[in-house]
């Protein structure tokens, strides 16, 4: 199964993910797990991202697509892959399509998380990751509203809308009961 997973940063997309990816026998690939594995072997890439990352900036699009384009040509992720944190602009859900039809597949759909904004502020604090603080949590909340927001309504029918504010076994379930509707 090809899926991409949606939602604010502090969703719970990356809890959810390590979930379905044990349940569905496909790989999580988290382009913010593959950012900060870089930055922490301080590689280019790394590097490069480091900046934009503390600011709670998006990485420049053509360096992201190059390093997911890079890690969906792997021979776990042939079969299907769940990503979380990408696309996060309708310039990027365009890329990923454009791969995906060099292969020959498409996406089987993308899973929302519905979730209000104080909860993932407090779900954020919580958590006291590096770019956590208060000023690169808004904003984080800003870009996901300005560039990310718009790909629920480009998605359109392929959307699969999770209500994300019960306990972690409660939005698994019930993302996994919808799943198996595809
Ligand atoms: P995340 O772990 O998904 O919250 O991502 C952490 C940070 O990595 C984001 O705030 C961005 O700076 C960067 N990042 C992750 N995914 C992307 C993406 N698809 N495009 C641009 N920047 C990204």
């Amino acid at each position: 199964m090809r899926l991409v997973l949606l939602g604010p940063p502090g969703a719970g997309k990356g809890t959810q993910a390590a979930i379905l990816s044990e349940k569905l026998g496909v790989p999580h690939i988290s382009t913010g797990d593959l950012f900060r594995y870089n930055i922490g072997q301080g590689t280019p890439l790394g590097n490069e991202a480091k900046t934009y990352i503390d600011a709670g900036k998006l990485v420049p699009t053509d360096v992201t697509t190059r390093m997911v384009e890079d890690r969906l040509s792997q021979d776990d992720a042939k079969d299907g892959f769940l990503l979380d944190g990408f696309p996060r602009t309708v310039e990027q859900a365009d890329l990923l399509d454009a791969m995906l039809a060099k292969q020959g597949t498409k996406l089987n759909g993308v899973v929302q998380f519905d979730v209000s904004e104080d909860v993932v502020v407090e779900r954020m604090l919580a958590r006291g990751r590096a770019d956590d603080n208060e000023e690169t949590i808004r904003t984080r909340l800003q870009v996901y509203r300005d560039e990310t927001a718009p790909l629920i309504e480009h998605y359109g029918d392929q959307i699969i809308a999770v209500k994300a504010e019960g306990t972690v076994a409660e939005i698994s379930a019930a993302t996994l009961e919808k799943l198996n509707n595809l």
